[in-house]
């Protein structure tokens, strides 16, 4: 076998992220194999309001990353830093994302592993952020294999489904929406996937279910199509972040 190639670097990364928020940058140093530190911003602390997005969960979808850097970058959490307090999880899986893999560097898909009592470390720190309440978190991820914009959403308000419907909206004159039927095995409605399921039965949850039973009250996670160009991914993902951040923000 031949050894894995790095694709990405996980510095430049880092150099990114400081070049922006050179104050506000937690690094978290792990004892467990994985040699990479685990990131976590926080911008607006003390807000009353507190949001959680995170991306680079899985190593091959750099999009949701470039979202985050570009949320940053370019300021886009000025109009919500007055009440909100955002915590941003760059990436949660630095080792796949510099050998663009989907797992982490076990061969382990941490999306899967939410339920885990001793999961990995990666998973632990994001379970451990996750141990405060949010009101709203918000995954972002890509789909190479979908040819529109889509998103997952579960909450415990349906009068909330709506906001689902709500981003799509705001997006479908910058990428086009899946609207199959069926997307990735779980039934769709016109881009969303939101079924109702009673977590307690399920033998593995993702983030977003183990965000839903600490008591998050909406949360998304939010597919972009990888084969659009990268600007039109991040542009989707920053269009979703803000029509849910603008929703919460006039509802609640
Ligand atoms: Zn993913």
């Amino acid at each position: 076998m031949q050894p894995a190639k790095k694709i990405n670097s996980f510095e430049l990364i880092i150099h990114r992220l400081e070049k922006s928020h050179l104050d506000s940058i937690e690094t978290h140093h792990t004892k467990q194999a994985s040699t990479y530190p685990l990131l976590k911003i926080v911008l607006g602390k003390g807000n009353p309001r507190r949001v959680l997005i995170s991306a680079g969960m899985h190593g091959d979808e750099p999009g949701g990353m470039e979202s985050l850097l570009s949320f940053l970058q370019d300021e886009h959490y000025l109009s919500y830093i007055n009440h909100w307090e955002i915590t941003l999880l760059p990436c949660i899986n630095p080792h796949g994302y510099e050998f663009g893999t989907r797992e982490n560097h076990e061969g382990k898909d941490l999306n899967r592993l939410f339920k885990e009592t001793q999961p990995p470390t990666e998973v632990f720190f994001a379970q451990s952020v996750l141990s405060t309440p949010f009101e709203l978190t918000i995954e972002l991820h890509e789909d190479n294999e979908s040819a529109g914009y889509y998103l997952y959403q579960k909450g415990v308000d349906a009068k909330d489904d709506e906001l689902g419907f709500k981003i799509l909206d705001a997006i479908k004159n910058i990428m086009p929406i899946n609207l199959d039927d069926e997307i990735d095995g779980s039934s769709a409605d016109q881009g969303v996937i939101g079924k109702s399921i009673d977590i307690s039965k399920m033998d593995w949850w993702p983030m977003a279910l183990y965000g839903l039973s600490k008591g998050v009250k909406r949360c998304l996670t939010l597919e972009t199509a990888s084969q659009f160009n990268m600007a039109t991914r991040v542009d989707a993902h920053l269009t979703a972040i803000k029509t849910a951040l603008n929703y919460f923000s006039n509802k609640y």
